[in-house]
């Protein structure tokens, strides 16, 4: 129960971004907490998405989301979290312990932005430049990310706001390179994000009971979730290719 109490904190953090009532509640047990959440994800709606547009106007790419992570790790320490910064290079990690025993949840978002332009007419579009396999390119939040990262946020306020009566551990992974590093160097030692965290050891201390990855999905209708265990979603990978051809 306590875990997809947790996990709601999440997705009602979806819900408030899109705008939406978040009332799509039916278990009676949980009922004060959703109702007490939904609340609060409301009335946090303005803060995340004035968070998200201000993530929206800075993109970084993989391995080079400094101004992010600086971003996150600011807000996560004004709400007293521990916070660990520099993980998986620009990474960021902080832990909320409930003051009841429970099992210890993660919530993952990621942070990195894409070598794509943007053409959108909006006061927080994307102008910026990066450097992407060797070259300067346009960079955008086109995969949603910014979005991940101040729902994650938010969530995080939320939850801290519960502490005295949440049971058990959260833990907030913000993660570099979900997209691969923007560094890419053929045949070199590129990894992506999530593996570097892993190896790093995010998982071993506190060790998760569970963890959600929240994702936006636009062919969902709004107010609604989807969710299923294990793999989910496309992974873009590289394929290198030598043909010899013979005249
Ligand atoms: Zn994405």
């Amino acid at each position: 129960m306590q875990l997809s109490a947790i996990a709601q904190a999440c997705l009602i953090g979806v819900l408030a971004l899109s705008g939406q009532a978040a009332n799509a509640v039916d278990d009676s047990a949980m009922e004060q907490a959703r109702q007490h959440i939904a609340e609060q994800a409301k009335a946090l709606e303005p803060t995340l998405l004035e968070t998200r547009r201000d993530i929206h106007a800075h993109p970084e790419l993989g391995n080079t989301e400094q101004r992010t992570a600086q971003l996150v790790a600011t807000q996560l320490r004004a709400l007293g979290l521990e916070v660990k910064t520099g993980v998986a290079r620009t990474g960021v990690v902080a832990v909320l312990k409930g003051a009841l025993p429970g099992p210890t949840v993660a919530l993952r978002a990621d942070m990195d932005a894409l070598p794509v332009k943007e053409v959108a007419d909006l006061p927080f579009a994307s102008k910026a430049k990066g450097r992407y396999l060797d070259k300067e390119v346009d960079v955008m939040h086109a995969c949603g990310h910014d979005a991940h990262t101040a729902i994650l946020l938010s969530t995080a306020k939320v939850l801290s706001d519960m502490r005295e009566r949440l049971p058990g551990t959260v833990v907030f992974y913000f993660q570099p390179a979900e997209e691969g590093p923007s560094d890419f160097i053929p045949d070199g030692k590129n990894i992506w994000g999530a593996k570097m965290m892993v190896q790093e050891g995010v998982m071993k201390s506190p060790k998760p009971d569970a963890v959600f990855g929240l994702h936006v999905w636009a062919g969902i209708p709004a107010g609604r979730i989807a969710y299923r265990p294990g793999p989910t979603l496309a992974s873009s990978d590289d394929l290198r290719i030598r043909i010899l051809g013979k005249q």
